[in-house]
């Protein structure tokens, strides 16, 4: 399910996101089609950062498509 936040904490920083937009997951094996998938439903390119930099422990960083653990987050960064 696509969780809608209005910032996240990525590697120690604060990043203000667009709470529009969803964070979303993917493996290295879905990646292009999650990619593909954010610019067809939101109509812009995500931002992307490793999963394991999110540091949000309630997220549930599996792969959106085959629910395998995540390696990259989308999202949509506020300002970007
Ligand atoms: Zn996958």
């Amino acid at each position: 399910m696509d969780r809608k936040l209005d910032h996240l904490k990525i590697e120690g920083k604060d990043v203000e996101l667009l709470p529009e937009f969803p964070v979303r997951f993917a493996c290295i094996e879905h990646f292009d089609e999650e990619l593909d998938d954010y610019v067809n439903d939101f109509e812009a390119a995500p931002d992307t950062y490793r999963a394991d930099l999110i540091e949000d422990e309630s997220m549930d960083k599996r792969c959106r498509a085959c629910g395998a653990p995540a390696k990259i987050a989308l999202l949509k960064e506020k300002g970007m």
